[in-house]
Formats: C-alpha cells, structure tokens, sequence
C-alpha cells in the first residue's frame, strides 16, 4: 500500500505510539520501506523527466520538417539533432534495463574466479582509443588479481570508471589504471588527474541521474547512470568503493575487494 500514494516527509514522523513496545525495531523496518517507496517514486519522476526531454526535441524538429518549415540551410542541423537525442534516448534507455536487471542479479549463480588484470588488458583497445581521442595518456600498472566475481559486470565496472576519468579530464592529463594486492585485498583503482569532484558533491554522484554539471556532461550526453551502475556492482561483489577528489587536481576510485 505505501507504494501507491504518494510518500511526503510526514510519512517519516508518524507516531508509533500504539507500537511503543516494539517500536525501534518496527520503526527501522517501516522507515526502510518507506525510503525504498519513496526512492522507486523519486527514480520513476526522473525517468520520464529525462526521457521526455529528447523526445520532446525529436517531435519539434520532425513536425517542423514534416510542415516544411525548415529553409533548406537549415535542414541538415536539424537531422543531426534528431540523431544525437534519438542516441541519447537509446543510452538511458539502455542504461536504465541495465538497472533493472542489476536490481534483480543473484550473486552466486553468476559468480567465478576472475584475474582482473585480464578484464582490464580485454577493455584496453577501447579505452585506448577513446583515451587517444581526448588527448588523455592512459597508464597501466597491471598484476594479476584474482577475484570471485561476474566478468560482464566487472568489464563494465572498469569501463564506466575509466571513461568517466577520460571523460572528466583535459587534454594533456592522464588516466592510472592499477590492479594488485594490497595488505590481503585485491584492488582497483581508477586515478585521473582531470576536474576533480567538490566535497559537497562527493555523496551524491552515486545516485541515479546526478550530475554535478549538467551542461558538462550533456555535451557527450552522459546519463548520470554509469555511477548508479557501478554502485550496483560493486554491492552485488560485496566490495567497497573509496573515493578521493580534490577540485582542479584530480580524482581516484579504489574498488576494494574481500573475496
Ligand atoms: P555521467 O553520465 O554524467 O558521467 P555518472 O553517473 O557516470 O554520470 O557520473 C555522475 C557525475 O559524477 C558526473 O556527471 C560527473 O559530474 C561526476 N564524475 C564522475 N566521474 C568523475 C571523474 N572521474 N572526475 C570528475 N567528476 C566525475
């Protein structure tokens, strides 16, 4: 029932009186319901926000063409946009499945023994290639590391990472990669020295559609999703992201293993 209307923060203050005897441990398990109730309504409102704005461009540009409206001069800017919002409607949209069935993933059936040192050596002519493309070095410190954990997931881990590091970076910086063993743990870590993260940002870039500059990252058109994604995975490995940023220097993930 708490899904179908709508949570307010009044919902988060309600007496418990009649459940006094019981009631810390109740009031944490309502509490939790309610913050996912009220999380799935806030995910749901974004969603259609995010997907209606490139929509919405689509549809202007077409009837504008379809009415003939558009002096020739013009027309071919407007197929581009067309193009780049249909593009961006397919990444969220993609992004958002990949959500969903990381949301609904079991650990184990998917689990086995991987070098992560490999996942990384799979990905690199890709990374390569978008690293060369922005003017970013990409440097590799590699040992072999072995996890219990999902191939397809952690490829993805490392990608989103690293083209966040490329991406959020100028040319001429560089992008460190390095996988190994430290004190019994097996680590990854992503360390670029591009725009760097504000401390008060630092808490919510893992959230779905968080974006500290929206402007910045509408220019590739980011989702705000490959951070969620990344927190997803790495719960599902029971593993530990620490994140290190300072603004104008730069900014490191380290995914710690236990496994
Ligand atoms: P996006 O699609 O916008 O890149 P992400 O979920 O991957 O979405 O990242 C969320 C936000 O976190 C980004 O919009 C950016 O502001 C910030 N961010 C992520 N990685 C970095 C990084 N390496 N350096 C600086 N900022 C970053």
């Amino acid at each position: 029932e708490a899904m179908a209307r709508n949570i307010t923060a009044k919902d988060f203050q309600a007496p418990y009186k009649e459940l006094a005897p019981f009631s810390d441990i109740i009031r944490t398990q309502h509490m939790e319901i309610l913050a996912a109730a009220k999380d799935r309504q806030d995910f749901t409102a974004n969603v259609s926000h995010e997907l209606k704005t490139p929509l919405t461009a689509i549809s202007g540009y077409a009837e504008l063409l379809a009415a003939n409206m558009v002096a020739p001069e013009q027309k071919m800017h407007f197929y581009h946009e067309i193009q780049k919002c249909a593009a961006r409607l397919l990444r969220l949209i993609n992004d958002i499945i990949r959500l969903a069935e990381l949301d609904r993933s079991e650990r184990e059936p998917l689990f086995n023994e991987v070098d992560l040192a490999e996942i990384v050596e799979e990905s690199l002519n890709t990374l390569q290639l978008n690293a060369e493309q922005h003017k970013i070095k990409l440097n590799l410190q590699l040992e072999k590391c072995i996890v219990h954990g999902n191939r397809e997931m952690l490829k993805e881990l490392v990608d989103n990472l690293v083209v966040n590091a490329i991406f959020y970076n100028s040319p001429g910086g560089y992008v460190l990669i390095k996988v190994g063993t430290d004190k019994g743990r097996q680590q990854l870590l992503v360390k670029d020295n591009g725009i760097g993260i504000p401390a008060t940002e630092q808490g919510k870039i893992f959230q779905r559609f968080y974006r500290v500059d929206k402007s910045r990252s509408k220019a590739t058109g980011g989702t705000g999703l490959g951070l969620a994604i990344v927190k997803h995975i790495v719960e599902l490995h029971s593993a530990e992201i620490i994140l290190d940023s300072t603004p104008g220097v730069g900014t490191s993930f380290t995914i710690v293993f236990s496994c």
